[in-house]
């Protein structure tokens, strides 16, 4: 009998430790549940008081002018598109390795998506790939600050103001990432995230969108928060938030048909959340570096971090992701490397990332207007739908991504163990190729 390092071919576990609550999110305490209390007693679900307060409380956070509320992170991203004047006809740059809510609101606006490329260090938008995609009718490049990992703001931005298309990032991933030393979400036209419960800022179903852009502002608030144009309404009171008179004059009604109020719950979980989220993040960092740091020599896994000394930051580190390079370890698959790292007691160690938009059904065939084609060429002669292998790196996910753990809490003696499984399974890859 032969004996293997390896957990899988019958050797002993890496992992002994209890793991206990070092993965446990978002932490829920009393403070958390007498606000959401004091809201559901009164029955204010439905008011902005609330609401308004969170907005306050995150735009000072962000260093932004404004902030709006949303029930989730897809309707900020759709008011964003509205804002930034995507309309019938138009196109908008997206990355095809996102999660889909980055794209589809563009169809319902009857714009098509040109995708784009992701870079496979940073897995955000490939700036190399983006200014030979901008046509006549590009009106906005979204701008995913992926896994956490801030997007190259200083390549696209130029490129942007070059041809006078907005810039909408998307940061759901990156509540808190500092993009040299910038927050992620303060630096194109305007930031919409998503703030549900599975994210790194976890309040509930809700979403937020930022911008210091009064324009902007205004055209969001007149597309779907009905009662803050100046009318009277049945929950709250009064509100004059839009001061362009050509918005005004749809008062009362919500001029996309959206309506985008908030629920109250969740303003009153986000503002104790955003409260303690600064810390919490600082010590997800440090535990998330700890375990990379482990990591730094071992051959086929690289972490997925912007370099030290950067000023750039991971913020909340959501949906924690390794780089993985099958050629360093004599071809083995990502399949196969995850699997034996599960077999070390890691439970959540899978392949890949968001499968790739542009191959997507909805974007070839989707007809959401009736017009007897695809929305996608619904209103333009201009045809960028993408077929398989034109986004290489976006589509090969799978072989290059591999998921690692996500800490909450910097407890080196349990991190260590499981830095020691991943470079356990790299150092006796030989072992798995039989
Ligand atoms: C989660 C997510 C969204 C959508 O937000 P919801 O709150 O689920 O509507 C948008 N973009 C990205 C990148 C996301 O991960």
């Amino acid at each position: 009998m032969t004996t293997s390092a390896l957990a899988i071919n019958g050797g002993s576990k890496a992992l002994t430790n209890d793991p206990g609550d070092i993965f446990t999110w978002p932490i829920v305490t009393e403070e958390d549940e007498s606000a959401v209390l004091e809201v559901l007693r009164r029955g204010g679900m439905s008011g902005t008081d609330v609401t308004k307060l969170f907005e306050e409380d995150f735009s000072a956070w962000m260093g932004t002018e404004f902030a709006l509320g949303y029930p989730n992170g897809t309707e900020s991203l759709r008011a964003a598109m509205w804002a930034c004047g995507v309309g019938a006809g138009d196109e908008i740059i997206c990355p095809s390795l996102t999660y889909w809510a980055s794209a589809t609101p563009a169809l319902s606006l009857g714009a098509a998506v040109h995708f784009a490329d992701a870079h496979p260090d940073s897995l955000c938008i490939d700036p190399a790939d983006i200014e030979h995609r901008i046509g006549p009718r590009t009106k906005a490049i979204v701008v995913v600050h992926y896994a956490g990992h801030p997007g190259d703001m200083d390549a696209i931005m130029p490129i942007a103001k070059r041809h006078g298309v907005k810039v909408i990032e998307d940061v759901s991933h990156a509540q808190g990432s500092l993009y040299k030393g910038r927050m992620c979400g303060t630096i194109g036209d305007v930031g919409a995230m998503s703030l549900m419960a599975g994210k790194s800022l976890a309040i509930g179903e809700a979403g937020i969108l930022v911008t210091d852009n009064r324009e902007i502002y205004e055209r969001c608030v007149a597309y779907g928060h009905y009662e803050r144009t100046g009318a009277r309404s049945q929950y709250n009171p009064p509100d004059q938030q839009v001061t362009d008179t050509s918005l005004q004059q749809f008062s009362g009604m919500p001029m996309g048909g959206y309506k985008h109020r908030m629920h109250q719950l969740s303003s009153a979980m986000g503002r104790v959340q955003l409260r303690h989220y600064p810390e919490r993040i600082v010590e997800i960092q440090k535990a998330m570096n700890r375990f990379w740091d482990l990591l730094e020599d071992v051959p086929g896994i690289t972490a997925h971090r912007p370099a030290a000394g950067s000023g750039s930051t991971m913020g909340g580190w959501y949906f924690a992701r390794g780089l993985y390079r099958a050629e360093e370890l004599g071809g083995l698959t990502n399949a196969t490397f995850a699997e034996a790292v599960r077999a070390e007691g890691v439970g959540a160690c899978g392949t890949g990332a968001n499968a790739p938009l542009h191959t997507h059904n909805v974007f070839h065939y989707a007809d959401l207007f009736g017009t007897g084609k695809p929305t996608m060429v619904s209103f333009t002669d201009r045809d960028v739908r993408q077929g398989p292998g034109t986004l290489p790196v976006s589509e090969n996910s799978g072989q290059t991504i591999v998921g690692v753990p996500w800490f909450k809490h910097d407890r080196p003696e349990i991190i260590e163990q499981y830095a020691a499984a991943y470079r356990k399974v790299a150092e006796h890859a030989d072992e798995l190729k039989a």
